[in-house]
């Protein structure tokens, strides 16, 4: 059996004349730039979420920084969050000057660990400006307790719902959870589009302005630049993709959810004698499960005996943020977050998809029977 990690062929094999002719639609009436599939797309995505604002961007990542210099981030502020994610979250950080800082996770959720992070605002002598909560692998940070802990404490709360959209907290979206939330539409996210794409949501008509106007080189009208912004727009054709993929992504959720489920009572023996580890998943939430990780001792034996078998894993992530040459000059060094480290030295992802088959992942799970009982 041959195996993809994440088979884009195959969904593309599922809309490819609604995609084709979506396409097509666009370059016949050129207007690549802000054209009428961008206004669609974010009308579709704000109801989705149920926020009051969506505006589509260019990435994740252009979403990440356009959220913070609608914050009004300056060089110098400190922006508090986790080193278990991609590089994305904290680079624009740094890219605007401002001051991250880490705080461990939870070794259950793989998130922000909050109990830490209400120690750290309860001793630490530096204006904190913000926080950026992710939701690894697609589930939620626990929001409601993040916002109990900063009450009155005049501190943003950015969420980074890159890997969580159409997940849930409680009743309410993920992508809806922070005063600005983003969300990624890289290939391989859950929803993802052709290329690089990216979308902002708020609740604050006055962040949503700001956000619009950066992303479109700061302008009001134009050439009357009001802000200094840069060039952070979605391609029309990219929103024309994702806007049939939207009509297809309901089942898709589902069936990520189904899954899921398949590999969690698969595994369930090896998971009830915590030879392997899973995220826990609170009750009332749901994860559309952006990666399939285990936690497993003896992870390069397991890779190369998958890989030997044809079947392909991939690490999210194998060096925390806090120990990235990139990010030296801050200071931290090894057992800083002995959690996140952990993670980063046991951490596999599995295939998956939405189209993946029961038996696909039967065969998976077979194969790491074989290498862990040796049968
Ligand atoms: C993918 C990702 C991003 C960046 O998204 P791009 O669209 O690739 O720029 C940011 N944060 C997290 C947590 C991600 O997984």
């Amino acid at each position: 059996m041959e195996i993809e990690f994440c088979d884009l062929k195959k969904q593309y094999g599922y809309m490819k004349e609604e995609i084709d002719e979506a396409v097509s639609r666009v370059i016949s009436r050129g207007d690549f730039i802000n054209g009428r599939e961008i206004k669609l797309l974010e009308e579709k995505c704000k109801d989705f979420v149920r926020a009051q604002y969506a505006i589509a961007v260019s990435s994740g990542t252009d979403a990440l920084l356009i959220s913070l210099m609608a914050l009004d981030v300056q060089p110098g502020d400190v922006i508090v969050t986790t080193p278990f994610t991609f590089i994305s979250t904290v680079e624009v950080i740094t890219l605007l000057k401002a001051k991250p800082v880490f705080i461990d996770i939870d070794p259950n959720t793989f998130n922000l660990d909050c109990d830490k992070l209400e120690q750290y605002l309860n001793t630490t002598k530096e204006k904190v400006k913000g926080i950026i909560g992710v939701n690894i692998f697609g589930l939620c940070c626990d929001y409601n307790k993040i916002r109990e802990i900063i009450k009155g404490r005049d501190i943003f709360l950015l969420e980074d719902g890159a890997q969580s959209f159409g997940s849930m907290y409680n009743s309410k979206m993920a992508c809806a959870l922070g005063d600005i939330s983003i969300t990624s539409f890289f290939p391989a996210k859950p929803l993802g589009c052709y290329g690089d794409g990216g979308m902002i949501f708020t609740d604050d008509i006055n962040l949503a302005e700001k956000a619009k106007m950066i992303r479109n080189h700061g302008q009001i009208k134009k050439y009357t630049h009001n802000l200094i912004g840069i060039n952070g727009r979605m391609d029309t054709i990219q929103a024309a993709i994702l806007l049939v993929k939207l009509k297809h992504f309901d089942k898709e959720i589902s069936n990520r959810v189904k899954n899921k489920l398949f590999y969690n009572r698969f595994l369930h023996p090896l998971i009830n004698d915590k030879t392997i580890r899973i995220q826990r998943v609170e009750k009332d939430w749901e994860s559309v499960v952006a990666q399939y990780s285990i936690i497993v001792d003896r992870r390069e034996e397991l890779i190369e005996w998958l890989s030997k078998n044809k079947i392909p894993t991939a690490i999210h992530y194998p060096t925390p943020l806090h120990l990235q040459p990139a990010f030296e000059y801050l200071g931290y060094k090894e057992r800083d977050f002995p959690i996140a480290e952990y993670l980063s030295k046991h951490i596999l992802s599995l295939p998956f998809d939405a189209y993946k088959s029961k038996e696909e992942i039967e065969f998976i799970t077979r194969t790491i029977y074989q290498k862990i009982y040796k049968v």
